[in-house]
């Protein structure tokens, strides 16, 4: 082994022993959705510093959220982004054996909540900065780390609302969500809505006279199970994904007091997962016209009620062309020609739809492994997640 490979596998194994405990600091962070991500954010933002990177904060309507952006490098030709979300899904009943705000090392494996998603690929990310600013790349780096991610996509709009008037946007992205370093290409999108239906109580004993919420939330249900049932038989269909199909579900219901009495109220929440290809519209106007239909039975007993919608989260598909030069570039990074599509969604659709940048989900560990107790990132997946920035930040030379 010449003495120049050896000097240049121990930077590689700090880099790595760096990465860790950036991953420490960053899971010691309890960034569940509904809390604040400020102190990771800040966190972040100080370690840019250090480095004489400048970042732009920007903060959800509390003040207590906050996305990051950074450049590194030319600020006047688009560049790579690499995003990733710094929230993560709650622990709350879950059983777990370790601290999940505390890392831990076991088996070579790192367990934490958010270490596979994807506080693992920030931390891989930041321990690179160094590199990126000694390679002196040709093509800038930015960083997007978004709030709110897991709740439907909701923080990272306000960085869009910025991202669109900015002259020169980035050129290309890379979602660092767990896909095991493998080249993702699509997903769904997802429109999730709360219905809230408005009945009219009495007593169960003359619910004739009544107008019972329960009973008419459950037909539109059925009516929702139904149109699922349309798509799984008819289409449109893209063999790719594990569901082929547009996919509609109803996940909580809520209603009623006691049972003799005639509930006024019942809400429900639904979800639509649709192909790229495929516009919910005409299924959420199905929908709406069927309510239509069911209160004109409601209100020729009581005119105040009826049907109200909410949209709670809403994030398009993503599709991009494998055939383009940046998922080639990609791909030649990984030494893997493969892509596939996956059942979860990202950011990335956004950055697709919006900004019209082309998008890409690849990072390190497994979503097998996500939102669930017990979650880790293997460190083989951090060492290949590490490898592939190192060839990223090499090619930019
Ligand atoms: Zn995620």
């Amino acid at each position: 082994m010449s003495s120049s490979t050896a000097s240049e596998k121990e930077t590689t194994l700090e880099t790595e022993a760096k990465a860790i405990d950036l991953l420490k600091t960053l899971v010691g962070f309890d960034t569940t959705s509904y809390k604040s991500n400020l102190e990771l954010i800040e966190f972040i933002q100080s370690y840019l510093k250090n480095y004489g990177i400048q970042s732009t904060l920007v903060y959800d309507e509390s003040g207590k959220k906050a996305n990051l952006y950074a450049t590194i490098g030319r600020t006047d030709i688009g560049g790579i982004m690499l995003s990733g979300h710094t929230d993560v899904v709650p622990v709350a009943g879950q059983d777990w054996n370790t601290n999940p705000f505390c890392l831990t090392e076991s088996d070579d494996k790192l367990y934490g909540r958010g270490s596979a998603d994807m506080k693992g690929f920030i931390a891989s990310v930041l321990s690179r900065v160094p590199d990126m600013l000694s390679a002196n790349i040709s093509k800038p780096i930015h960083l997007a780390f978004s709030y709110d991610e897991e709740v439907g996509c909701v923080g990272v709009q306000r960085l869009l609302d910025l991202m669109e008037h900015q002259p020169i946007k980035p050129s290309c992205c890379i979602v660092g969500e767990p896909t095991s370093m493998k080249v993702v290409i699509g997903h769904k999108g997802k429109y999730a809505r709360r219905v809230n239906v408005k009945g009219h109580t009495c007593h169960s004993g003359q619910s004739p006279f009544g107008v019972n919420a329960i009973d008419y939330a459950a037909e539109l249900i059925v009516y929702i199970r139904q149109l699922a049932r349309e798509k799984e038989k008819n289409g449109p269909f893209d063999k790719d994904y594990e569901v082929p199909y547009t996919t509609l579900h109803t996940g909580i219901v809520q209603g009623g007091t006691v049972l003799n009495i005639v509930p006024n109220f019942c809400q429900f929440d639904f979800e639509i997962r649709h192909l790229y290809e495929e516009d919910p519209q005409h299924l959420l106007d199905k929908i709406e016209a069927y309510t239509r239909h069911l209160e004109t039975e409601m209100r020729s007993i009581s005119a105040d009620t009826g049907f109200d919608f909410e949209t709670l989260a809403t994030y398009p598909g993503l599709l991009t062309d494998p055939g383009i030069e940046f998922v080639s570039y990609v791909k030649q990074l990984l030494d893997n020609g493969a892509h596939s599509k996956v059942a979860f969604g990202t950011e990335g659709g956004l950055f697709q739809k919006r900004l019209g940048i082309p998008t890409l989900v690849c990072g390190p560990g497994n979503i097998d492994q996500a939102h669930k107790a017990n979650e880790f990132i293997s460190l083989e997946q951090l060492q290949i997640g590490g490898k592939f920035l190192d060839c990223l930040i090499q090619s930019l030379n």
